[in-house]
């Protein structure tokens, strides 16, 4: 008699998802990046050997365990290795600089941090029989803790509970349909962003294969489309900028990609142009614009973008919220509104949204609250309902988006201002068709170098500032002021900077 193959349980903990993947298909790829491949059944052992690890060296604490590394195999083992441990991990990529680095181990009480090497050691000297056996934690516990800039200029850390984690993967699995073990995903974020969350769950927990670009391969045209071109991605998640800078190949089309179903976009402004373009390059790949802050577990709202919709509006929608969240909008001073069109604050509340800041209660009860019932967060973002739809329209504050990046321009002025000449920095986005392409700052400075250009004082400053932002961060030039144009009540008049930038 035939017998259908075992099939996985969803109704379990994403860990046991993740274990019973590997013990249903232990020689499937789990994960390729550069030039390694890794099956299921080494990085379950990989992840075993971690969490022995972090076991010897930590008592049972729930203190979060700082990953420092890249696209390596043993970020993940280091991620999964930590929550077996019962400890929530906070991945950082290598391009941050040191001092950023060091703030974020500080603030954030870790009293472990692994690298990818570290983890190979502890591999290479744990005996199988040693290997922590497996464990589980309560679905309130954290999960992952993932930075983003403050404006204060330190970043906060955003926890992320098992809980929110396993809300949205649901989600994803079952509006997205994956085929167990049948889909091959795309990630392209680094893995201190969350939309990496978006991709590395959906495949670890359905026996998918994960692909890593590096840093090098993006940066690398030629080495980028050849890994596109051997991977056999069924599920493209980048930021819409990312895929824009690939139209430029213009052999990156269906034959490139000929296995690849869907587009799965977070984190900025999808582009009607770009969407448009993607229909046309892969006829047989539905687009997906999905939006939401890192405190709402990556994604809340979803919608599949249609050709009819692409004439149909000024912007492309990004969707109705997923089932067991609400969205709801509200006006300067939070009065509720509920007219189709009318534009307000966007309140997400529901399963999703963050017990709050790590360590920062006064910022939490700031932006986090209860709202009938459940828990919410003002996200700052400006948006409106049509035809049932939300729209995202900008934002209350000074958070932007370049590139895909979050930026508080605060963390960005702060962080010039600590510089020891600076006196002060303002800094502002220079916009094209809507879009930030780049940032200018303003500084006035005490110390005058004799001799030196406002160019070279403009890059001596972007120097020192690069150790201690990261690059997306550093403006593209420090143009010095003598006088700052002032408003009418006495503030700094950023609009009439912003004018001044080219
Ligand atoms: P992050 O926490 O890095 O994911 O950034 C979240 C912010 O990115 C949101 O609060 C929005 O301002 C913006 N964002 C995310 N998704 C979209 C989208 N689909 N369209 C426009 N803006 C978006």
């Amino acid at each position: 008699m035939m017998r259908n193959p075992p099939t996985l349980n969803p109704h379990v903990d994403l860990l046991e998802r993740f274990r019973a993947c590997a013990r249903l298909h232990p020689n499937r790829v789990a994960h390729r990046s550069a030039d390694r491949s890794l099956t299921y059944a080494e990085l379950a052992s990989g992840i075993d050997a971690t969490a022995a690890l972090i076991w010897s060296q930590l008592s049972p604490d729930g203190s979060p365990v700082v990953i420092v590394g890249h696209k390596e195999p043993e970020m993940l083992m280091g991620f999964l290795g930590s929550v077996q441990a019962g400890h929530p991990y906070i991945p950082l990529d290598t391009s941050l600089p040191a001092k950023r680095i060091e703030q974020i181990i500080a603030n954030s009480g870790a009293r472990l941090v692994l690298t990818p090497q570290r983890v190979g050691e502890a591999i290479d000297r744990t005996p199988r029989a040693k290997r922590r056996p497996e464990a589980s934690i309560d679905a309130d516990a954290a999960f992952y803790i993932i930075f983003t800039s403050g404006s204060t200029g330190t970043p906060k850390g955003v926890t992320i509970t098992l809980d929110n984690l396993t809300g949205f993967v649901d989600w994803m699995r079952r509006e997205q349909d994956f085929q167990p073990g049948g889909e091959t995903f795309l990630n392209q974020a680094p893995f201190s962003f969350d939309l990496s969350v978006m991709d590395t769950y959906s495949s670890l927990t359905t026996g998918g294969t994960l692909v890593s670009l590096t840093a090098r391969e993006i940066e690398t045209p030629r080495l980028l489309f050849d890994t596109l071109r051997s991977s056999g991605i069924t599920t493209w998640v980048s930021t819409p900028s990312f895929a824009n800078w690939c139209l430029a190949q213009r052999d990156w089309d269906a034959r490139m990609l000929p296995r690849l179903r869907r587009f799965l976009f977070c984190g900025e402004t999808l582009p009607i142009a770009l969407a448009g373009e993607l229909l046309e390059r892969f006829p047989d790949a539905a687009v997906w614009n999905t939006y939401g802050p890192t405190e709402a577990t990556v994604a809340t709202t979803s919608i599949r973008i249609r050709p009819s919709m692409l004439s149909h509006y000024a912007t492309l929608p990004v969707g109705a919220p997923r089932p067991g969240t609400r969205i709801v909008l509200v006006d300067a001073v939070g009065q509720y509104l509920a007219a189709e069109g009318a534009s307000g604050e966007i309140i997400i509340a529901g399963r999703n949204v963050s017990p709050g800041y790590l360590n920062q209660p006064d910022l939490t009860s700031a932006r986090f609250f209860d709202f009938e019932g459940q828990r919410a967060y003002r996200t700052g973002d400006i948006g409106h309902f049509e035809d049932g739809l939300l729209f995202f329209d900008g934002r209350v504050d000074d958070q932007i988006k370049l590139n895909g990046y979050r930026i508080e321009l605060g963390d960005v002025e702060s962080n010039i201002r600590a510089l020891p000449e600076v006196r002060e920095a303002i800094v502002v986005p220079v916009e094209r068709d809507g879009r930030v392409e780049s940032l200018i700052g303003f500084v006035a400075t005490d110390v005058l170098t004799p001799g030196e250009t406002d160019f070279q004082t403009s890059q001596r400053l972007r120097r020192a500032l690069f150790e201690r932002v990261p690059a997306y961060m550093v403006p593209r030039t420090l143009r010095r002021v003598e006088r700052w144009p002032l408003t009418p009540n006495g503030k700094v008049d950023r609009r009439a900077l912003a004018r001044l930038a080219p």
